[in-house]
């Protein structure tokens, strides 16, 4: 029989989500660069999508869980044995947020976090309706799809959740919608897939008033935001505004799959009773991802690495300078560069795969590329980045 290759495997047996994949064919990963089988670097300009912050395989975090594994893998998370990469996590994580963002709920992903949180929210309120913004990412199980207002993505998987309202994002006028009947709004203070939409103060602050007046959770989906993304620790940091609820996943478990929705004890509590196990998972907040995430937190904590991003982020803002480029919506190091053109998008993003670079465009935004490198990567690294991109856009014929 004819030996299959690896890529002919791939196809024939891992289910695709696209006709198109993207096909880089992975043999290992360190700092900014991953490497194909033939030994090929490419500067990762995405981090697996906001989640290689300390770069591929940082020593810290490889550290962290082997020596774990050598003590234990697999034990039952979810709040009935005492493991301590948990308790360390839990503590340490708090211990960077603000008072009544103190009790933490590990889960497996993104999806699950806002899933966590909307339960939380629909329990402790007694309320059913939700409120999303359009344009939004929040995840892909039945739950979080609900909250997307895209009916292109949404429409073949109906019935979704009922009692869902879908506002414009930076605009205070829909803002009287919110009410008594509703338990929470979630909302991504810089909307990733929509292209890296920054909420303005103003409007954020009267969301927190909003809410706090009808009693409302506001939930703050940080999934792609958080651990140091931005330029701080938690991008709410730059606003001074709280969230009730807080969602964390990608970057957070330092690569391995985590997530977590963090609340006040208080609200917490209700998942204890009426029913008992308000919210289960098996495999959420495992040891080993949690002895990762804890070196991960602690490498971001006590290094300068966040301080840096902002300057990171201009340096590279400031060096893409071309007419093809129409704009650039930034927050630190997570950039959109707008060209206006989703044909100059896609012949960008395959023509930097070729020369090394690994970019990609978002899922309500084809007119962008997306662009969030690891936040170790340095000056020198962003300048020849840039230049690999500023070539590419001069030889483009689009
Ligand atoms: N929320 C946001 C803001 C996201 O960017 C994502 C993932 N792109 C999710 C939720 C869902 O996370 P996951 O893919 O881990 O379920």
């Amino acid at each position: 029989m004819q030996k299959l290759s690896q890529r002919q495997l791939f196809l024939q047996y891992v289910a695709q989500t696209s006709e198109i994949p993207m096909g880089l064919e992975i043999s290992h990963a360190e700092g900014i660069y991953q490497y194909n089988t033939q030994g090929k670097a490419y500067m990762d300009l995405i981090s697996g999508i906001s989640v290689s912050n300390l770069g591929h395989n940082h020593p810290k975090v490889k550290e962290a869980i082997i020596h774990q594994l050598n003590k234990h893998s697999y034990s039952m998370v979810y709040g009935e044995f005492i493991q301590s990469p948990q308790v360390e996590l839990a503590r340490l994580l708090s211990s960077v947020l603000p008072a009544g963002l103190d009790n933490v709920f590990f889960v497996n992903s993104g999806s699950e976090a806002v899933e966590g949180a909307l339960k939380l929210a629909k329990r402790y309120t007694g309320r059913s309706e939700i409120i999303a913004f359009k344009n939004a990412y929040h995840g892909s199980s039945h739950g979080s799809l609900s909250l997307l207002s895209n009916k292109e993505y949404t429409r073949k998987f109906r019935p979704l959740l009922p009692d869902v309202k879908h506002l414009s994002f930076n605009s205070t006028e829909g803002l009287d919608q919110i009410s008594e009947r509703t338990a929470c709004v979630i909302i991504e203070i810089v909307q990733g897939e929509g292209g890296v939409q920054v909420a303005s103060p103003e409007f954020l602050q009267q969301l927190r008033n909003k809410c706090r007046e009808t009693g409302t959770l506001l939930i703050f989906d940080e999934i792609q935001t958080a651990m140091g993304r931005t330029g701080k620790m938690f991008a709410f940091e730059h606003y001074g505004i709280m969230p009730d609820i807080l969602l964390l996943a990608k970057a957070f478990g330092g690569g391995m799959p985590l997530g977590a929705f963090v609340a006040s004890k208080e609200i917490m509590y209700c998942l204890t009773h009426n029913p008992v196990l308000g919210h289960i998972s098996t495999f959420g907040g495992h040891p080993v991802s949690c002895a990762a995430a804890l070196a991960n937190l602690q490498v971001l904590k006590e290094s300068n690495l966040i301080e840096q991003v902002e300057e990171k982020g201009r340096l590279l803002e400031n060096l893409l300078k071309h007419p093809k480029i129409k704009e650039i919506r930034r927050k630190g190091l997570m950039m959109a560069v707008d060209l206006g053109d989703f044909d100059l998008v896609l012949d960008v993003i395959h023509k930097a795969m070729d020369k090394g670079l690994i970019l990609d465009w978002f899922l309500w935004n084809n007119q962008s590329i997306r662009i969030a490198p690891p936040l170790i990567i340095t000056h020198e690294e962003i300048k020849k980045a840039a230049g690999i991109l500023l070539d590419i856009l001069a030889d483009s014929k689009i």
